[in-house]
């Protein structure tokens, strides 16, 4: 029977799952990730509701003394918000999701792992409220952080101390969109005993999964790609391993910043979209990328999708996209505040993923907080911006762009 199930095994491949029943053999396809994600929510609810209900109910009645429904307060489980949670477990391959009232509030359950005398390795050009929990809210805890560029394992190695526990990695990093090898990161924090923790708000589910690729937790803002409609601030998590899990499911409960049942209904309604939505994103990005390298005031163009990216073949082996964030410097002689006045159908916003496009200026909006001598380092200089592309006609966001850059 064990060989029989190793021999197997060597036939397992993504789109085909085999099964045993009583001695046989039962062949079922895995659905393609576009089913999976426009059914979440349906043949779920005994109503026979194909959008799961919101269940707008703080406690929930016990059926007699010791017994449960499994709902008995909504801070620990909601229906609503159970359906999110275990669709995202299931799209990210880990054994349990959590959803938070934002995506801060989902790394800060997350860190909340540890204690006081802990160390962290954290990619050095994440997004800047991270940035800002670790230095400014849990270095006072005792929690430390050293920033390395973790598209360099060698600065990884280096930075492993004794007390070192975690890597905390963002991937493509945010706003410069390099890519770091995941795989690599995770064998060598698995050799040091460290978890590996990815931010994997940039590419969603749909395009890359951490989990699968030997990560302990994956992390989401949800505000972004997931909800996808720049109408809901949220947080996703998801363990791989079951001791994690737990832990992280008493501290999603015992901290408290949990997800409510309306936003959570809004995520689900977002997931059935979002393989959609990021199709036509991407294509827009990556035309938008090669137009922008052709412009005479860009001078670097930031997109893992170009093939002259540093990070390019990096994206194909372990992601299924590149993506819809893009960024990219202007010549250093154009005036940024007279440019980000003049977008018409680009609106000059902070945030990304979503339906609409919007452009970021994140010296001084998403990064503010990180430190001048950091930022001009790392590149995250006055000339640099960030578009999220959305999926308004690309000929449209083209001449949108065109107008904003012509004098
Ligand atoms: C927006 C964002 C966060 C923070 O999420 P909120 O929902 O705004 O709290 C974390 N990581 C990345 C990569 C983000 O873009």
């Amino acid at each position: 029977m064990i060989l029989e199930m190793r021999l197997i095994s060597l036939f397992l491949s993504r789109k085909r799952l085999y099964y045993f029943f009583g001695g046989g053999i039962e062949i079922v396809k895995e659905q393609n990730i576009l089913t999976k994600l426009a059914q979440i929510g349906n043949r779920l609810d005994p109503t026979g509701a194909i959008s799961f209900p919101v269940y707008h109910s703080s406690t929930f009645a016990h059926p007699e003394l010791g017994k449960s429904t499994g709902y008995d307060y909504s801070r620990s489980a909601n229906p609503t918000r159970k359906v999110l949670e275990d669709s995202l477990a299931a799209l990210e391959g880990g054994c349990k999701g959590f959803a938070f009232s934002s995506g801060l509030a989902a790394i800060t359950t997350i860190l909340s792992l540890f204690k006081s005398g802990d160390h962290f390795i954290v990619t050095e050009d994440l997004y800047g409220g991270t940035y800002r929990l670790f230095q400014q809210v849990f270095n006072e805890f005792g929690i430390e952080a050293t920033f390395v560029d973790t598209t360099r394992p060698d600065q990884i190695e280096a930075s492993i101390c004794p007390n070192t526990k975690a890597v905390f990695c963002e991937t493509p990093s945010n706003p410069l969109m390099k890519v770091a090898d995941i795989r690599q990161i995770c064998r060598l924090a698995q050799s040091h005993h460290l978890l590996t923790i990815v931010d994997n708000t940039f590419l969603s589910p749909y395009l890359q999964r951490p989990l699968q690729l030997g990560a302990d937790i994956v992390v989401h803002s949800a505000s972004k790609f997931i909800g996808g409609h720049n109408d809901v601030i949220a947080g996703l998590v998801a363990a791989r391993e079951e001791h994690l899990a737990e832990r992280l499911g008493f501290l999603q409960n015992a901290l408290g910043a949990v997800l409510g049942p309306q936003d959570s209904w809004l995520l689900i309604r977002g997931l059935k979209t979002l393989g959609l939505r990021l199709e036509c994103q991407q294509s827009n990005a990556l035309r938008i990328a090669h137009w922008l390298e052709n412009h005479p005031l860009v001078d670097q163009v930031f997109y893992p999708g170009l093939s002259a990216h540093p990070g390019y073949d990096l994206q194909l082996s372990q992601s299924s996209g590149f993506g819809a964030i893009l960024s990219f410097s202007l010549k250093d002689h154009c005036s940024i505040p007279d440019i980000l006045q003049k977008f018409k159908v680009i609106s000059f916003a902070e945030s990304l993923g979503g339906v609409e496009s919007l452009i970021t200026y994140p010296y001084i909006q998403t990064h503010a907080d990180i430190p001048e001598e950091v930022r001009k380092r790392l590149g995250l200089n006055e000339y640099l911006l960030r578009i999220s592309v959305g999926i308004e006609d690309c000929n449209d966001l083209i001449d949108d762009l065109n107008q904003a850059l012509t004098f």
